[in-house]
Parts: structure tokens; sequence; C-alpha cells
């Protein structure tokens, strides 16, 4: 049997099967880097594997706190700090029903490796809480927040733990939070990123993960010989922060952005999204898509419920590039057949693992550009540090210096990633170069630092 098969049986046994979507995550890891355990003894013989697959910590907390009428509310709060070899935890926090440890434990897993791959001095970590944002009024959230950073407060820290959003957090939660960490703690410092511009946000964080999964697929297609983005046909998915501004820089670079999903359908506009329509609805409004059939009578709408059996409508329309932007494991193999019979040439996951496992195979089976999340959605902490970066000096970089820099990070991870899957034997695999160079990095700092 191959190391990879071997390691796998290992893991098997453990009780981490139960936790689905880590599973997924680490059996992935695990198949690709057989190759670099083959390549030096060492990570073998310094458990790497065994110590990185166990978080270094996971917090578990109650949240109490008062709705609008008065009554108490309790929630589940969490932290995994996984692993802090190459520089503070650091990973978005998460507020939505489905919040569980495992998806918090697979989250902050990718993170290391993502976080690695920027070659920025941070570690990987994720939490959040089953909060439904929801429906809830402003004070609510507020409410929320507050009750959330008192436990919180205590394990994080500028050089500790520094937490960013993530899906329901966004820049008016993590106003709250750190107003709160203030609060308790007296101290203005940079514990969390993802803060409104004006007190320590860096420009750009809200547009820097979709943007710069724009910028890792042009590399991408550049290094595999493709055709550009420029007039092309790309689908994305999700209405959210990553979605929209996938959508604002496909736009900005001459490519035709045709849809958008929320949790509860799809929208279709062949002439190309109409942008500043749809951030009215989901930033202003935080309406349902629906509504923009309203102003646009042309545009498709189709309710989940009238999906395709087993398939996903928006992975349905024909197009050069898709760009799952929502959630985990929201494109399946029927999803990926639909992709590549209708002729798409590159899939890039904004969302964190949106293709399932059987998904990527037959992507990557017939030779389409697959740009993996750890690596094409990176761009979203490499602004998260570079906020870090400017709070710690107390200075702040303009909007072009800021986007410069992310261009550049975007575009030396995808030539490190291609550069890793030709040297390890597996050219155009952008999965088993993302997580060979990530693991590598995060295994020679654990094997510098000992045990
Ligand atoms: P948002 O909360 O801003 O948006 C998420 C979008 O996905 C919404 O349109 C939401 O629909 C939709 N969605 C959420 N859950 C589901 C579901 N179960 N089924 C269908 N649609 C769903 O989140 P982000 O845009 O910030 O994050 C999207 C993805 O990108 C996540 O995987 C996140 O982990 C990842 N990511 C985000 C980064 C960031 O900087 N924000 C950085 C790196 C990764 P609705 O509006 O109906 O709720």
């Amino acid at each position: 049997m191959s190391i990879a098969g071997d390691e796998i049986k290992k893991f098997e046994k453990d009780d981490c099967k139960q936790d689905d979507v880590f599973y997924q995550a680490m059996e992935e890891v695990i198949c690709s880097i057989g190759p670099l355990l083959e390549s030096d003894p060492k990570y073998k013989k310094y458990a790497i594997l065994e110590r990185l697959v166990v978080p270094d910590r996971v917090i578990k907390f109650k949240v109490t706190w008062l709705d609008d009428n008065n009554e108490i509310q309790v929630n589940t709060g969490f932290r995994v700090q996984f692993n802090n070899a190459l520089g503070p935890y650091k990973g978005g926090l998460r507020f939505h029903p489905t919040v569980n440890e495992g998806i918090l434990k697979f989250l902050g897993f990718e993170q290391i490796l993502k976080n690695s791959l920027t070659g920025l001095p941070i570690g990987g970590g994720k939490g959040g809480s089953d909060f439904n944002p929801k429906g809830k009024s402003d004070f609510e959230i507020m409410k929320f927040c507050s009750a959330f950073m008192t436990e919180l407060h205590k394990y994080i820290g500028p050089r500790i733990d520094v937490p960013a959003g993530d899906i329901g957090v966004g820049g008016r939660e993590i106003g709250f939070l750190f107003g709160e960490y203030k609060k308790i703690t007296s101290s203005y410092e940079g514990v969390l990123t993802g803060k409104p511009f004006v007190f320590g946000g860096s420009l750009m964080r809200p547009e820097a993960t979709g943007y710069g999964a724009v910028y890792f697929t042009q590399k991408m297609l550049e290094i595999e010989g493709k055709e550009s983005l420029e007039g092309k046909i790309c689908t994305v998915s999700g209405a959210g922060n990553v979605a929209l501004h996938a959508i604002e820089k496909l736009q900005q670079i001459g490519a035709i952005a045709v849809s958008c999903t929320d949790s509860k359908g799809t929208l279709y506009d062949s002439r190309g999204v109409d942008l500043a329509l749809l951030k009215d609805i989901k930033l202003n409004r935080r309406a349902s898509l629906e509504e923009y059939i309203k102003v646009h009578e042309s545009a498709k709408y189709t309710p989940i419920a009238e999906y395709p059996e087993g398939a996903h409508a928006v992975w349905d329309i024909p197009c050069y590039a898709a760009f799952p932007c929502a959630t985990q494991n929201e494109l399946n193999e029927t999803d990926a057949h639909n992709l590549i019979t209708n002729g798409c040439e590159s899939v890039t996951e904004g969302a964190n693992m949106p293709s399932t496992p059987e998904a990527t195979a037959a992507i990557l089976s017939h030779n389409l550009c697959f740009a993996p999340a750890k690596a094409a959605n990176a761009g979203g902490v490499a602004v998260s540090s570079f906020e870090m970066s400017q709070n710690a000096a107390m200075t702040k970089w303009t909007f072009e210096e800021v986007d410069e820099k992310l261009k550049i990070v975007m575009q030396q991870i995808c030539t490190r990633v291609a550069l890793t899957a030709k040297d390890y034997g597996v050219e155009g695999n952008y999965v088993d170069g993302a997580n060979i160079a990530g693991f590598k990095k995060v295994a020679d700092a654990m094997i510098a630092e000992g045990i």
C-alpha cells in the first residue's frame, strides 16, 4: 500500500471520521502529500501528520444574550486554535446555524495550509457560533457579539490569535466584537482583522478574497497556456462577500459574470449581472435574489425546489470559467459533469472546499484548470495579514498599494503551487501542488521548533 493509503488507514480508526467535512479535508491532504513523505523520511520521523491533524486546542463556550423581547437566548461559541508554527493563530469567525466543532476543525485545518501558502507569518485557526444572524436586529447582533467576546477575549491577542470574518461575520459584527474587546481589556490593539476602515481596518479587505480568486485564475490560465478571462462567460455562486467581489473584479477585467446564488435560489442574467442592483439587494436590503427579476425581467430566477435532481442550477449554465463562492460541498459530481459537458475550462474555488471529492476528481480527470480553495481564496487572509502589519506600525496603506501587494501574493502562490506540482511529478495538479507546498512549510517549521 502507498504511504498515502497507509496514513489514511491509520486515521480511519481515529474518531475524527465522525467529523465528516474535517475527515474529507484531511483525506485530500494525505492523498496529495505522499510524494513529499516518500522524498524525505524526516516528516514521518517527526510524526508531522499525526501532530498536524490534531488542533492545539478547541475552546468551546456558552454565549448567553438577551433578545429584543428581553428573552434569554443561549448559543455555543467555539475557537479552534489549530497550529501556530508559522505565526499567531489566524482565521475567521463564522456565525451560522450549521456551525459545529467538525466544520470549524475542517476550516481551521484548511486555514493552516492556506496561511502557509501566502508566505506570511500566520498560523491557522477558525471559530464561530451556531448563532443565526438572519432576521436579527442590529441591537441583537450587537448584544450577541458582546456576549461572544466576553468569553473569547480570554484566548486571543495580537500575538496569540487574531480572528477575522467569515460567513455571517462582516464589518458590522467585527466592529461590535472589537468594541467589546476594547471595553473589557482597555487595549486598542490589532486583535481582529476585517475591521471597518474608520478604526484600523485595511482598505481592500472586503474585496480581497473575491479579487484574489480572479487574480489567481488569471495567472493559472496564463501558466497553463489557456485563453484569458477577457470577454468570457463566467458563472459565480454565492451572493456574499466573496461572490460579490469576484463578480466585481471579473467585470473590471472584461469578463461577463452571468450568475449568483443564495441559500434560496439561483439567478441567471445572460447579459451580465447588474452588480449595483445585486449589492443593493444583498448589502442594503439583505433580501432574496428574487428581487432582481422585478427590475430585470429577462433574467431568470430558479428557486432551489426547482433545481434539477441531484444538481445545482448554477453549474448547468454554459461558461468558460466557474467560481463556486458560497459554501462547502456546493458543487457535486453531477455538477462537475454538467460543467465539463458545457465546455467549461476552469474552476476556481472562492469558497472553502465547495467541490466534493468526486467533483474534484471528475474535473481533474478531464484536464480542466482547477484552483483549490486553500490557494485561490487566500487573498482574504493575505490582506488580513497586511491589516495586522498596518496596525502594528500604526500606519495606513492606500487602496492601490494593498491591491498591488495582493496581486503579487496571489501570483506568487499560483506560481509556487504550479512549480511544486511539477517538482513532485504531478504537473498541472494544483490540488496536490497546494497541499504539498502548504504542508512542507508548516512541517519544516514544526521540525525546527521541536516537539
Ligand atoms: P457571506 O456570508 O458573505 O456569503 C455567503 C453566501 O453563500 C451567501 O450568499 C449565502 O446565501 C450563501 N450560502 C451560505 N450557506 C449556504 C448554503 N448552505 N447553501 C447555499 N448557499 C449558502 O460569506 P462569504 O462570502 O464571506 O464566504 C463564502 C465562502 O468563502 C465560505 O466558504 C467562506 O468560508 C469562504 N471564505 C471567505 C473569506 C472572506 O474573506 N470572507 C475568505 C476565505 C474563504 P444567503 O445570503 O441566503 O445566506
